[in-house]
């Protein structure tokens, strides 16, 4: 009885496993093992590539007798932003934002304000200075994004030009600079009227070999 349950067994269920894969069949091969164990040739190392992101926020007082620049752009206004540079706080944010996702300090660090070497210069400048910093360290800008806080006057009309003049500056196209524009809600020194203020976030990548 069971040599014929073992028989008919055998019979009727190894059947499904004739068509068995080849990568069942080399299971029962002998295993190569020590010296007599083929190298397998190994690829070259692929690039790893890093990627990083940056925050960075300004804010400067809005007083009289000074321009409003944000973004390298003009606009027309009672008062402009104090400060020893241009006081554009949308470009000093986003140096902040570049910089802190290189891990190189910061834009005090970097242009200092008890500098006459910066004392009304563009902002501009720093950003196609923090541009070169990042290229010198092996860094490629993905994009930026940006928030500018103003109360009055409406920015909307210059976002276009504010995004292609901050583009040009760090080598981008337009398309990977966002910049929106908010009001304070008639709240805080923003929405008082008494300030600008910006924050920016910007991703940065690096490719290397391991
Ligand atoms: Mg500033």
């Amino acid at each position: 009885m069971a040599r014929t349950l073992g028989f008919g067994v055998r019979g009727s269920l190894l059947g499904p496993w004739k068509n068995r894969g080849p990568q069942h069949r080399g299971a029962t091969q002998p295993r190569l093992i020590g010296k007599n164990k083929k190298k397998r040739p190994t690829a070259p190392s692929a690039p790893q590539t890093s990627i990083r992101a940056g925050i960075g926020n300004d804010l400067h007082r809005l007083i009289a007798g000074r321009k409003l620049i944000l973004g390298g752009v003009r606009i027309p206004f009672e008062k402009g932003p104090a400060g020893h540079s241009d006081g554009d706080a949308l470009a000093h944010a986003i140096c902040d934002a570049l910089l802190g996702a290189a891990a190189l300090g910061d834009i005090g660090r970097h242009f200092p304000n008890t500098s006459r070497r910066w004392r009304g210069a563009s902002s501009l400048l720093f950003l196609q200075r923090v541009r070169k910093l990042l290229e010198d360290a092996g860094y490629e800008i993905v994009n930026v994004d940006a928030t500018v806080s103003l109360e009055r006057p409406r920015l909307s009309p210059h976002i276009p030009r504010m995004q292609k003049r901050l583009a040009q500056a760090l080598g981008l196209n337009p398309g990977q600079v966002s910049v929106k524009a908010k009001t304070g809600e008639g709240v805080d020194a923003v929405g008082c009227g008494e300030a600008v203020r910006a924050d920016a976030v910007a991703l940065i990548s690096r490719e290397s070999r391991s």
